[in-house]
């Protein structure tokens, strides 16, 4: 295809030369932009007579963050509304910036944890690429994160950070002890006992004597731990990256005196949150709605909103894709001022997609998933009863997409995600398809997510 002929055109006639139209950028009298060629996309930058196609690899992808600051990620966790949107694909990005285009948010386009990127073969750097690519594309210039998920070691922190990772989330809980032990700590009694801590709002917190001892035993190492990476990496390694501190993968739910001490620590000891992701009550579980006392959950994430406001950073709400009977008393108490991280929800889009358009391909998944659930379980804690779901045999293919709509068969599809997609017999075919599909998976990505975003409360840019 003669690209040449698309520049010396004035770039107008798009779908004669297979360009994307919002690609087009110009840099020191270079033309760039990212061109359907086919079984793929191309970058093609053009100089006078010389055109130069590549593959959309990751020296591509260096090269555009060298030349368009805009497609390098950035702190984002300091503006009001921050959500982080996962992409285990590497494709949700094309419809995620849809999303923020519209919504008076900024997203994390690059998000994944060890565990997912283990389950995927992916690295950071292929995440972080992907985000380059959907931004640049696009034409997306508002500005989007890089967050390492969930990161336990110092080698991973390490990593992201090395390859500029934006945003650590550091997750302590292999330091945070389960329930059932204490700790009697002369110091921490002085500071705690009979005192009336006054976070504000009318709202105070106390503690008494076994409690103290309780919740020095479950976070005094994890504190630790925190303060050590800290000092480590932010301190004396001058990272400059948003710092979030994530204890919601624990056992038992983080009470507002849970919070309150861990923030109280952290803070007295230096350490800088952008944001703090406490356990909540009830159960956040993966791709379905809130499960639990909703009026217990409102009264709780009062308070720790309260908490977080006092000791100035956001609220981060773990595994918030579709939490949607939660997100009005989480925009309202957070007063819109908030992190909500959602990882997988895009992946059950392109998988609904494939569902509407592709019914034998989703019929072959969905048995495959059948068999291989209880393995996936290691990895996600989840409740899905099996048998609730519809046998497929007695389904009509119309009736295919609707099994999104069902708890169950949404955590099916949901956590067997790196078994699906490491399996060869469907690796392929799935990323074939959406390449097919590319404009109703974008469309059905950037709705999905606006929903979340409207219930939420967010507003409209
Ligand atoms: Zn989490």
């Amino acid at each position: 295809m003669n690209y040449k002929a698309f520049v010396e055109g004035g770039c107008v006639d798009f779908k004669g030369f297979g360009v994307y139209p919002k690609s087009v950028h110009e840099a020191d009298g270079v033309v760039y932009f990212v061109a359907d060629a086919g079984e793929k996309d191309v970058l093609v930058a053009v100089k006078g007579d010389d055109v130069q196609v590549c593959d959309m690899n990751h020296e591509a992808a260096e090269l555009l963050r060298k030349v368009f600051p805009f497609t390098k990620p950035v702190p984002v966790l300091g503006n009001p509304r921050t959500v982080g949107v996962g992409d285990r694909l590497g494709i949700a990005g094309y419809g995620h910036t849809r999303v923020f285009e519209k919504y008076d948010a900024l997203p994390i386009l690059c998000q994944q944890s060890i565990r997912e990127l283990n389950l995927t073969n992916r690295t950071f750097e292929d995440v972080m690429d992907a985000g380059t690519f959907a931004v640049f594309r696009e034409n997306f210039t508002k500005g989007f994160g890089a967050d390492g998920d969930h990161l336990k070691l110092r080698e991973d922190v390490e990593y992201a950070l090395r390859l500029g990772y934006t945003m650590l989330t550091l997750d302590c809980s292999e330091h945070i002890k389960e329930d059932g032990g204490s700790v009697v700590c002369p110091e921490m009694e002085a500071k705690y006992l009979g005192k009336t801590f006054d976070i504000g709002e009318g709202q105070t917190i106390t503690f008494d004597k076994d409690e103290l001892a309780k919740i020095v035993y479950i976070y005094g190492e994890a504190i630790d731990y925190a303060t050590e990476i800290w000092e480590t990496y932010f301190v004396k390694g001058g990272a400059k990256a948003d710092f979030e501190l994530s204890i919601d993968e624990t056992m038992t739910p983080t009470s507002p005196a849970q919070h309150f001490f861990v923030a109280n620590e952290l803070t007295g000891r230096g350490v800088k949150l952008a944001t703090v992701a406490p356990r909540f009550c009830g159960e956040f579980q993966k791709g379905v709605d809130y499960i639990g006392d909703l009026d217990q959950f409102e009264k709780e994430m009062k308070v720790h909103a309260q908490i977080a406001r006092y000791f100035g950073y956001k609220l981060s709400i773990h595994s918030g894709s579709d939490k949607f009977s939660a997100f009005p008393s989480i925009g309202r108490e957070t007063r819109e001022i908030f992190h909500l991280k959602t990882a997988g929800t895009n992946w059950l889009e392109a998988m609904r997609v494939v569902a509407i358009h592709d019914p034998k391909l989703y019929r072959e998944v969905h048995a495959f998933a059948l068999e291989h659930f209880n393995e996936a379980t290691a990895y996600y804690h989840v409740t899905t009863d099996l048998n609730k779901i519809p046998n497929l045999a007695v389904l009509t293919d119309d009736e295919l997409p609707g099994l999104f709509k069902l708890n169950d068969s949404r955590q099916l599809i949901h956590i067997t995600y790196g078994l699906i997609l490491q399996n060869e017999k469907f690796h392929d075919r799935l990323y074939k398809f959406w390449r097919k599909y590319a404009e109703e998976y974008a469309e059905a990505v950037a709705s999905h997510i606006g929903k979340h975003l409207e219930t939420i409360g967010c507003p409209l840019r």
